[in-house]
């Protein structure tokens, strides 16, 4: 079968034939058919081998993409819960079920987990063996392209989530991308008011616009303050992060008022210097949020079920995957929100 599959230490990625050379899934494992993949930031990383990502490389070779929807064709022994023909998406965080976090019940602090599609095969393939644990039943009603936006909107409610947003509130969305969007969705569905901000992102903020996102501005032309006191008349409730710019942190702090909560969502590649008696006399809060819970998950597949239609505006692209490595480059580009990946077989592409 074709897998895209990150072979070496070091940039790109390559598109490869390979299979299993076992007829069954393993013990407690369940081998997924993917319908569709959707190509996320941290593929992205990957492929570009930044440094914070060096820690894949004692797993490679190994096949990338967690963002997949597909439906069940084996079982290994042991497992429960799935059976063939079943619908599935993927929570690709695995627990390593033995350090303090884990023993304490809290699987999300988890020191050492592990990634379907970072650390072991992952979703850009035409099947995908997976631990039954990942793998979270979806309803016969949910089309396979918006389930794969499950796993990334799970991470919009999660950030969302930890900022506290309440109705009412006033949010800032820093960035434009598949995730900053999604949170922008998620904050505006919980009623607060939302402004989502990019910087040269007109296509993407146009496409936001379309989901329905209430204010967005571009601030290539203004600053954040104005474009905030544009919107708001006064500082705001809270800011969520969704960058990866160290710069826009600290003009985040700035437009938030006091007791004021900010979400650190962005993956920063640089250490970011602070006004730490500024946070400290402004009495705002710091936060960060990665990954996602089970119930942001539970609430994303649900979303997806009742808001399907606004939603669907953050697919851009479809590709097959014997195309992946040109997804990749579009994925990369400004114009793309997410990209997907189908296998070569289904009928119906489009570009
Ligand atoms: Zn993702
Ligand atoms: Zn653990």
């Amino acid at each position: 079968m074709l897998a895209l599959r990150k072979t070496r230490a070091g940039r790109g990625v390559d598109l490869v034939t390979t299979g299993y050379a076992e007829p069954l899934p393993a013990e407690g494992e369940v081998e997924v058919a993917i319908r569709a993949a959707g190509i996320c930031g941290s593929d992205l990383h990957a492929v570009a081998w930044d440094p914070s990502y060096g820690f894949m490389e004692p797993f490679l070779p190994l096949t990338i993409g967690h963002e997949f929807a597909g439906r069940v064709v084996a079982v290994g022994a042991g497992v429960t819960a799935l059976v063939p023909g079943d619908r599935v998406v993927c929570w690709p965080t695995l627990p390593c079920g033995t350090c303090d976090g884990c023993r304490a019940g809290r699987p999300s602090a988890c020191e050492a987990r592990r990634i379907v599609g970072l650390h072991r095969d992952g979703g850009f393939a035409e099947r995908v063996r997976v631990p039954e644990r990942v793998l979270h039943r979806i309803p016969e009603t949910l089309e396979d392209d918006l389930a794969a936006l499950s796993e990334p909107l799970a991470i919009a409610v999660n950030a969302v989530d930890v900022s506290g947003t309440q109705s009412g509130d006033r949010v800032v969305v820093l960035g434009p991308g598949p995730i900053g969007a999604a949170i922008a969705f998620v904050a505006q569905e919980r009623g607060a008011e939302v402004l989502l901000v990019g910087l040269d992102d007109a296509e993407r903020l146009a496409i936001a616009t379309r989901m329905g996102i209430a204010a967005t501005c571009d601030l290539s032309g203004t600053t954040l303050d104005a474009a905030v006191r544009a919107r708001f008349g006064t500082r705001c409730d809270r800011v969520i992060e969704a960058t990866g710019a160290a710069a826009s942190v600290a003009q985040g702090l700035e437009v938030l008022r006091p007791e004021g909560v900010f979400v650190a969502a962005g993956i920063h590649a640089r250490p970011f210097e602070i006004d730490l008696s500024r946070l400290v006399r402004e009495k705002k809060q710091l936060r960060g949020a990665h990954d996602t819970t089970e119930a942001a998950f539970a609430e994303a597949i649900a979303l997806l079920g009742r808001r399907g239609e606004a939603l669907s505006h953050l697919i851009t692209h479809r590709l097959p995957l014997s195309r992946g490595v040109e997804a990749f480059d579009l994925a990369r580009s400004g114009g793309a929100m997410k990209v997907l990946l189908h296998p070569d077989d289904l009928e119906g592409q489009t570009t």
